[in-house]
């Protein structure tokens, strides 16, 4: 399988730093088929140790986001911008992350997703070029077809550990991944080339799928599940 063949040479690779200080390069998982790819920062100390991404409590995180909106982490898939822990969780360089883009890129090509959700700044900034997370998070773009995703929208996020670290933005990630189920329609009807209204890459502007409030919604709990969209 493509997706076996580039983990492969990602648990192999020696093309950036990374690899001196890694236990175990974290190529990605998920449905092979799934319409929705994750795109984190890169590993952390769990993630080095298992091999396997977000399975610390910023993956415990993840899990119940997409709970909120009726989804597994097994229906999407999820991967970072660098596959290998930098050390001490500091920040990828920008070496680093062009060292490890062409991994992310042909997993995108084999994935051919419909949405690309980013989680973090260093995410954001390969599909959002210039953008800034604190307007950015929770609104939608056409991808640019150079980052292997040939025909996705962009949906941006904060990063779950900003989410722990700050209430206020985990209430928002909250919101924001609400709005996630219909961009992934919106997508679908841009790719069935249904939407008269599909704009040029080159304008690159915001498309307001749904207008984020920014009323606070609290985390829902199993016994008061958020209503939600189910696509998959
Ligand atoms: N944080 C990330 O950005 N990626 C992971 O895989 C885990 C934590
Ligand atoms: Fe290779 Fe990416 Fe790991 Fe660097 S971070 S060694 S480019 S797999």
């Amino acid at each position: 399988m493509a997706l076996e063949t580039i983990a492969a040479e990602v648990r192999a690779c020696r093309n950036c730093r990374l690899h001196e200080t890694r236990t175990r390069a974290v190529p990605g998982e998920g449905d092979p088929d799934t319409e929705v790819v994750f795109v984190g920062e890169g590993p952390g100390f769990n993630e080095d140790r298992d091999g396997r991404p977000f399975i610390g409590r910023a993956g415990d995180l993840l899990v119940k986001l997409l709970g909120a909106i009726g989804w597994r982490r097994e229906d999407v898939f999820i991967t970072n911008v660098v596959k290998c822990r930098p050390p001490d969780n500091r920040d990828p360089q920008p070496d680093e992350i062009a060292a490890c883009a062409p991994y992310l890129r042909r997993q995108l090509a084999v994935l051919d997703p419909a949405v690309v959700v980013t989680l973090g700044r260093f995410s954001m900034g390969t599909f959002m070029p210039g953008a800034k997370i604190s307007q950015a998070h929770g609104t939608v773009r056409p991808v640019d077809p150079a980052t292997g995703a040939r025909a996705a929208l962009v949906f941006a996020m904060y990063h779950p550990a900003a989410a722990l670290r700050t209430p206020a933005i985990e209430r928002e990630s909250f919101a924001d991944i609400a709005a996630v189920p219909a961009a992934l329609v919106d997508a679908r009807r841009r790719r069935e080339g249904a939407d008269e209204t599909v704009r040029p890459i080159e304008s690159a502007e915001p498309i307001e799928i749904h207008a984020r409030d920014d009323t606070p919604v609290p985390p829902p709990t199993a016994d008061d599940p958020a209503p939600q969209l189910t696509l998959f």
